[in-house]
């Protein structure tokens, strides 16, 4: 597997493949962009063809062309692997027990791809599914939108399902492990958890059925069904991770640079229909981590399009926490009580949608003023209910003067003075902060500082690596920082000096290090000439920090011999710091 990685990595490179997913631009030695991993306005993500790495000095993020792909895609390696090789044209050897897994997610793609194109076609081709046709053509739903999603519908007599892909050659275990299909308890018979029903493929951003969902056919008066029914969690399916749509609205959604995100597979396909075409649907009302992470490669701008009391569920002000912390700009889309959904919005007032699309307001106005409505300012009840929703939301804000800007406001809505809002938030705020602190302070012990010669030594290493015999410099140097003693001595024993060789001799730990200041170096605006004047005053700063320091000692010694009345000693150390005074004096003369 290991020879396998280093084939793909030979016959990729790095420029070409990134390339496809975030457009670079050449400079200089590298190619740049604005980091897909935080946001930024001036490029900081560096890839380097030299070195077959990429870094982003905003964020710190860096690797080489898998790490890349599997941070860009959200995929775990050997799913990187397998595209990888794909466009490497190398064919993978998998040995031994490791396809064990892998041949299971595999097959359950497969059948699930399978099972959607059959319901797909007794939708659209059979007498069997007329009436879900029909259902669908009333909700105004094209015949080209159904394509597009793959809808279907489920024959309610399993067997028909069954029989086919058991001609197909599907075996009952990997029909049971789809979630698609049971196992009746008595009889011992195979059925399909969907029949009957008609049929939303959950289709993942890399274009593979991983789920459905089904909705049962208007003239179903059984009131034991659900309405909707969704599969359960498989190997391939993870509710957290999913956005239904993403597959075809991830295009527009980096055009218009926000996504609006709602709440069910109609209210999704309702909008993207209609032209309105950068939004995706989840189950439920929160967001999790991961998809946040997912949607952040494609935009960092959220439309909320969903049930309009969402702001009383716990798991959707942990959602809204996470999308602040995350820099996620978060805007509500208000219809105003006029529809219930995107989805009856867009089909009887299309532009009214357009037009509150437009004016979403920020989610903290939005919290705001919804729990006005909610509550009314009549009662001081009223007014306490408000500030017991709004606060919780208030101290998750990261941004200190968004903060105090809402608390301003807050003050004013409920017709309270600052003072005493604030009073209310600092009590609710010091009861949620007591444990941050500590982590915090945990967390802040761990980074030792730098101190100015490490600094220093730093930007002087990086300024000799842009010269084409960095070792002649370095070796007269008396680095003081351990890493760049380390570099400093592979530098001055290379006869020809490549940053990529170099890179390949250093331990693991210091190539990272070095990888940055090289990268670093090459993208150092400034002139040569500048840099050697840079170079020459960094130097004589260095040694006249190392000067300064022996003095300290010095003294420090001359004090103790005094003391101890040692005093032929004293002359000696007493010359020595005349000596070094002298040479200070000197240094800082020139
Ligand atoms: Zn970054």
């Amino acid at each position: 597997m290991e020879n396998q990685v280093e084939e793909i990595k030979k016959k990729l490179d790095i420029v070409e493949v990134i390339n496809r997913m975030v457009p670079l631009k050449k400079r200089g030695r590298h190619h740049v962009a604005c980091c897909p991993f935080h946001q930024e306005k001036t490029p900081s993500f560096i890839v380097s063809p030299e070195l077959q790495i990429y870094k982003c000095f905003g964020c710190g993020k860096a690797g080489d062309v898998f790490s890349f792909y599997q941070e860009f895609n959200r995929v775990d390696f050997k799913d990187a692997l397998e595209d990888l090789a794909k466009l490497a044209g190398v064919k993978l050897v998998y040995r031994g027990r490791l396809s064990g897994e892998e041949a299971k997610r595999k097959n359950l793609y497969e059948l699930n791809r399978e099972v959607a194109r059959f319901y797909h076609y007794i939708l659209v081709k059979h007498s069997l599914g007329n009436e879900a046709l029909k259902y669908l053509e009333d909700r105004g739903i094209k015949r080209e939108t159904i394509k597009k999603f793959v809808l279907g519908f489920a024959p309610r007599d399993s067997r028909v399902t069954l029989q086919y892909l058991t001609k197909k050659g599907f075996k009952p275990e990997t029909l049971w492990e789809s979630g698609t299909f049971g196992k009746s308890q008595y009889g011992n018979k195979n059925y399909d958890r969907f029949a009957g029903r008609i049929i939303f493929p959950q289709i993942d951003f890399r274009d593979r059925v991983v789920a459905f969902a089904g909705r049962i056919l208007p003239s179903n008066t059984n009131k034991e069904m659900a309405k909707y029914i969704n599969s359960p969690e498989t190997a391939v399916y993870h509710k957290s991770q999913m956005f239904f749509g993403l597959n075809l609205a991830k295009e527009a959604i980096k055009k218009e640079k926000t996504v609006l995100v709602v709440e069910g597979e109609l209210d999704m396909i309702s909008p993207f229909q209609a032209g309105i075409e950068n939004v995706v649907a989840i189950k439920g009302t929160a967001l999790t981590e991961e998809q946040l992470q997912l949607i952040k490669r494609y935009t960092d701008s959220l439309i909320l399009g969903l049930d309009s009391d969402f702001a009383g569920n716990k798991a959707m002000i942990r959602s809204i926490e996470l999308a602040d912390k995350m820099d996620f700009d978060l805007k509500v889309l208000d219809l105003e009580g006029k529809y219930k959904d995107p989805d009856e919005a867009v089909n009887k007032d299309l532009d009214f949608f357009k037009q509150q699309l437009k004016k979403a307001k920020t989610i903290w106005d939005f919290i705001l003023e919804s729990s006005l409505k909610n509550y009314g300012i009549d009662s001081p009840r009223g007014k306490k209910l408000i500030l017991s929703t709004v606060l919780p939301f208030l101290v998750k804000i990261s941004n200190r003067v968004i903060q105090s800007d809402y608390l301003k406001k807050t003050a004013q809505t409920i017709n309270s003075d600052l003072d005493s809002v604030v009073a209310e938030f600092e009590k609710y705020e010091s009861n949620q902060q007591v444990n941050l602190e500590i982590i915090k302070k945990q967390e802040t012990r761990k980074q030792k500082p730098e101190t100015r010669e490490e600094k220093l030594e730093e930007r002087l290493m990086e300024i000799i690596l842009r010269l084409r015999k960095p070792g002649k410099i370095a070796k007269n140097i008396d680095w003081q920082t351990i890493r760049f003693k380390k570099i400093s001595e592979e530098l001055v024993k290379m006869k020809k000096f490549s940053g990529s060789k170099l890179a390949s001799k250093l331990a693991p730990e210091l190539r990272e290090s070095f990888n940055d200041l090289y990268l670093r170096a090459q993208e150092d605006q400034s002139s040569a000439e500048e840099r050697k004047k840079e170079r020459e005053k960094i130097i004589k700063q260095l040694e006249e920090i190392k000067l300064k320091a022996r003095l300290l000692e010095l003294s420090g010694i001359i004090a103790h011999l005094e003391a101890s009345k040692k005093v032929r000693k004293i002359a000696k150390i007493e010359a020595e710091y005349a000596q070094t005074l002298k040479r200070l004096a000197e240094l800082q003369r020139a």
